[in-house]
Formats: structure tokens, sequence, C-alpha cells
């Protein structure tokens, strides 16, 4: 019977990873850690309720690699899969993999670079591979790979896959897969369509679930300006001048990305973009220059909500309020990591009324509304924000709201 356990040393983990864990500077398991760890070490297979944030690439990491040690004598040793819904989440988990799978080797089978380099180190017969599920079947149709050594498979933010399409390329996947061996399932929540894939798929699987009610971390400060479409980039310049921490910001698309990356660059700041229509390099300098400091700000549409795990982002910005209720959380999820405080910030326009609305009847409360004195749109240049004191009742100034909620270019003159 599995027990959930307080601290690592009660997982009799080998030396290797009980040093591994030292270095990464982890002490006591996460809950989703003390939860999943017992388990999937006895090889059970296992469903996770839990967001990125919360430790679970560790709460998978760890049990695949004290398993793959102890059957390194076998002759069939076997390896582990984990597929990622993208990229950066598939490239960050081999970064983890790297620091605690010691002499192990793990390939990274993702889209969007080329393929040779990937036959090579498929054909080092890695303990592990980290893949996209695009890029799998891709090699698994050119045969340039097996999964029949897999004992162990993780899918990680599945719901996230379901709805970025990726339903047949996991059926593919799935039905290639060794029928004898343990999967581990991680997902944020748990739609329908996914309970049919555990059912077909899992063997009595242990349920375990962290924070199930999807909801921001309690330490985040969240609020909301309601503004004109044509206000939001002066509020953000001044925003940005007012303080000097990491910011995150995510706009709808990403044509405004690339638009707003523009003007906030000519207004001083040191800026990146992180979207869909930049190559794999780009993304990855993005993602790295963010984190080692060179861009304060980094702006992004949804790709890279889920699982960017870069640590004290002081400030998420929804420039533009996402589509679903589920996305707001994982946005604001990007802060407030691992038990440090932060601030999520939302711009509402008239036209996303019913987008603020779905997302405070998901997160159960009202987001406090921050009193601005912008100049209205035909009026002079962006003044300076008179911030809401935290006694003083938030005072929203109902806007005019423009019913010119279209696309074109007017941020130029703010630049
Ligand atoms: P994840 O949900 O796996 O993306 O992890 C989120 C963040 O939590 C990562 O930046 C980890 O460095 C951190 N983290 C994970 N597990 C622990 C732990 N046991 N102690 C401290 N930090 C942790």
């Amino acid at each position: 019977m599995s027990q959930i356990v307080s601290s690592f040393a009660q997982l009799q983990l080998s030396s290797a990873m009980q040093a591994a864990l030292q270095a990464a500077k982890f002490e006591t398991p996460t809950p989703v850690q003390a939860a999943a760890i017992p388990p999937a070490l006895e090889g059970r297979d296992l469903i996770g309720i839990a967001q990125t944030g919360t430790g679970k690439t560790a709460a998978f990491l760890v049990p695949i690699f004290e398993r793959l040690r102890e059957q390194q004598a076998s002759p069939q040793p076997g390896c582990a899969l984990v597929l990622a819904p993208t990229r950066e989440l598939a490239e960050q988990i081999h970064q983890w993999a790297q620091r605690f799978g010691g002499s192990a080797r793990s390939a990274l089978v993702v889209g969007g670079v080329s393929y040779g380099p990937q036959y090579d180190a498929l054909r080092r017969r890695p303990s592990l591979i980290i893949a996209t599920p695009g890029r799998l079947v891709d090699h698994l149709e050119r045969r340039t790979m097996s999964l029949s050594d897999v004992r162990i498979f993780v899918l990680d933010e599945a719901d996230r896959m379901l709805d970025m399409g990726f339903k047949p390329q996991l059926d593919r996947i799935m039905a290639v897969l060794p029928k004898t061996r343990q999967t581990l399932l991680f997902s944020a929540t748990m739609p329908s369509d996914l309970d049919a894939i555990v059912r077909m798929h899992l063997n009595s699987p242990v349920k375990i679930s962290v924070g199930e009610q999807a909801i921001p971390p309690s330490q985040t400060d969240q609020d909301v300006y309601l503004v004109e479409q044509q206000q939001k980039t002066p509020l953000l310049l001044s925003l940005m001048g007012e303080s000097n921490g990491t910011v995150l910001i995510f706009t709808r698309t990403k044509h405004r990305a690339d638009r707003l990356a523009k003007t906030v660059r000519n207004a001083g700041h040191a800026v990146e973009r992180l979207h869909s229509d930049r190559t794999q390099a780009q993304r990855r300098a993005a993602l790295q220059g963010f984190k080692d400091g060179r861009y304060r700000i980094l702006i992004a549409t949804d790709i890279a909500a889920r699982g960017i795990d870069v640590t004290g982002i002081n400030h998420v910005v929804n420039f533009d309020l996402p589509h679903t209720a589920e996305d707001y959380v994982h946005r604001v999820g990007r802060t407030s990591r691992a038990g440090a405080s932060g601030r999520a910030t939302s711009f509402a326009s008239a036209d996303e009324r019913n987008q603020l609305r779905a997302i405070e009847r998901h997160i159960g409360k009202p987001l406090p509304r921050q009193a601005h004195d912008l100049a209205r749109p035909e009026g002079a240049a962006p003044m300076a924000l008179r911030p809401a004191s935290a006694d003083a009742p938030r005072r929203f100034t109902p806007s005019r709201f423009s019913k010119r909620n279209d696309d074109r270019p007017r941020v130029a003159r703010y630049a």
C-alpha cells in the first residue's frame, strides 16, 4: 500500500537520485511528488490531476530513473517515453532529465528542428525519450524509431494535448506501445475524452489530485483594468515603467505579439517574443534570454502559457484576456511558482466582458478593478497611473467603450 510521504528520505531513493535532488535544492517533496512518487515507484499506473508549477516533472522523472536504474542489469533494460504537448515543455523536461538521470541518456524528439541529430540520438538507445506527438509519429512513419522497448509511458498535460488536436497522433502512438507497461498520466483537468483514454489504456490507476479546483495560486495578487482597446498599449507602457521585475505578457494573436513587442522595444525595454510562427531556434533563444535576464519582458501567445518553467516571474500581464478560464489559470500560474508571490494583471476591453465574467465565475471571486487615469484615445500622451491603494475602495472609471474594436495599428503613436 502506497503512503504519502513528507520527506524524500522516506522514499529510499538511490544515492545518485538523492544527490540530484539535493543539487536541485529540492528539500521536501511537493504535494504531487509526495502522492505520486510512491505508487509510481511500485510500478502502478497513475492519473495525476496537477497543473504546471506543482512539481509534476520530478513526480514522474524520479520514479522513471529509479525504476530504469533497477532494470539496468536485465538483458533487455527497456526505456521510458514522455509525451508533452509543446516543444518548450519537452525541452524543459529534457533539461530536468539531464539533471536527474545521471549517466542515463535522454533523447529529445520534437518538431521544428532537423531529423539528423534525432536519428543519431535514437540510435544510441536512450533510456528516456521525450517527444511531442507530431514528430514522434513522423519517426514512426519513417520507421526511424520503435516503441517496442517502452516500459514506462508518461502523458504530460494530456488535456492540453487533446485541446491542441493531437488525439489522432495519441491513438497512433498508443496503438504501437507494448501492452505491458506502466502509464503515468498528468493533466490539469479531466475532460470526458480523456476519461475514455484512461479507461482504455490505463490499468487500475491510482488517482491523485493536487488542487483539483484549478484556481490560481493564492499568493498571486490578481487585478484587472477595464480599458478601451486603444488604451491597452499606453497602460502597459506605463506599468512597465513603474517596475523593473520580469514580466510575461500574453496577447491574443501572434500578430499582436509582434506589434506590441516593437512598441515596447521602441520604448526602451529589453523584450522578446514567443509564438508558433517563430523558428524553434528563435523560440529557444527568446526563452533562454528571458530566463537569464537578457530580456526583462517576454511577449507570448498561449503556446507559452503551459509549461514555461521560469521561476520568479514577477508579473504576468494578460494584454488580451484568454478565451477560456482554464487558460487564465495557466497563464497566471506562471507567476507564484513554488511558493513565491507574484502579480497577475489583466486588461479587459468591452468586447472581452464575457471572458472576464467567465474567469471570475471560474475562480469564484471578482477580480479587483484597478483605477487608471489614462487619456482618452483622442487625448494626449500616456500619463502616469494612479495605483489603487490597498485599503481605499477600488475605483473603476466607466470608460466610454469604443465600438472600434478592430485590430488596426494604432499603437505606433505611443511608441
Ligand atoms: P513543474 O511543475 O515540474 O514545472 O515544477 C515547477 C517548479 O517547481 C520548477 O521550477 C521546480 O524547480 C520547482 N520544484 C519542483 N519540485 C520541487 C521541490 N520538491 N522543492 C522545491 N522546488 C521544486
